[in-house]
């Protein structure tokens, strides 16, 4: 059986009224064999006025991490959310945050495609996360949409780089790929490389280094075909993995001919370079974030 991660899903209860061990039992028998969970302070539907409540959500995905050994979390401040920002919400996300189940903060970042925040709001926020990362000497996970530009400008202006981490839900074009890259953001795909439309994003997950990629379901959203349209779970994460409508014509990335396992079976006339990199890239993820291991990045 393929040994793939989940690099970014959220669990909660709003989404999974069964709970999550039953959600992550039906990965595991798949071949799932870690899982970073997601808890988001303020989170749009748990959220309520106070700042304990508010951090009801980062708790639970470190409660979740800390009984669970496949388990990871990351917490952030979604930048849906960035204007209910205080300096007390920051203290007490900190202290969570400098739990040992707690692999990198995130999600946090930009999305202007939405803006339910205003953007000075956003980028601002955004930058103070990043030196919360910073100060944590922990990675980032990256949230961002229709806000590329300014993305990158944050990530280079707060020294992001010191701790890197992962763009997740990858959904730019290669060249802003180039400049994440350089920036030591690896970058992870969600099912949209499944879908139909989504050519462009395919052709930078078959050209980026088989070593940074990473595939991840941000369930519950997002299902993969065959299940697009559906509520996503962890288990979906095969088909991303396997998706084979990558165009093979590209070509070579710069690791192209790499001695990876998953490389040499890639038969780039029947099996996309994709599939190949997608499988190698659960391994990738176990093998990349065990070097982070000291920083808990896995158990
Ligand atoms: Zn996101
Ligand atoms: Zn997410």
């Amino acid at each position: 059986m393929i040994r793939l991660a989940d690099a970014h899903c959220h669990l909660d209860g709003s989404h999974f009224q069964e709970g999550p061990d039953a959600v992550l039992q039906r990965a595991r028998e798949v071949g799932v064999v870690g899982f970073v969970v997601v808890g988001l302070a303020a989170d749009g539907e748990r959220s309520g006025e106070s700042d304990d409540e508010r951090l009801e959500p980062v708790r639970v995905a470190i409660d979740l991490a800390r009984r669970t050994p496949d388990v990871t979390a990351c917490v952030g401040l979604h930048p849906h959310d960035a204007s209910r920002w205080s300096a007390d919400l920051h203290a007490s996300l900190s202290a969570l945050a400098a739990s040992a189940e707690v692999a990198a903060v995130g999600e946090i970042g930009l999305d202007y495609h939405y803006d339910r925040s205003p953007r000075e709001t956003q980028r601002d926020v955004f930058a103070r996360l990043v030196g919360l990362a910073r100060e944590l000497r922990k990675p980032i996970v990256v949230h961002t949409r229709s806000a590329p530009e300014d993305t990158l400008a944050v990530l280079e202006a707060e020294e992001a780089r010191d701790v890197g981490g992962i763009i997740h839900c990858f959904s730019e074009d290669r060249a802003f790929a180039e400049r994440a890259l350089a920036l030591g953001f690896d970058l992870s795909f969600s099912g949209i490389v499944t879908f139909k439309n989504a050519r462009a994003v395919r052709d930078v997950a078959a050209w980026a280094p088989l070593d940074r990629i990473l595939v991840e379901t941000d369930s519950p959203f997002l299902a993969p075909v065959p299940h697009r349209g559906r509520k996503c779970e962890p288990a979906h994460v095969v088909h991303t993995a396997r998706c084979r409508n990558a165009a093979p014509k590209r070509r070579a990335g710069p690791d192209r001919g790499a001695d990876r396992s998953g490389a040499r079976r890639a038969s780039p006339s029947n099996e996309s370079r994709l599939r190949a990199a997608a499988l190698a890239a659960g391994e990738a993820m176990l093998h990349a974030t065990g070097k982070r291991l000291e920083k808990s990045w896995w158990r």
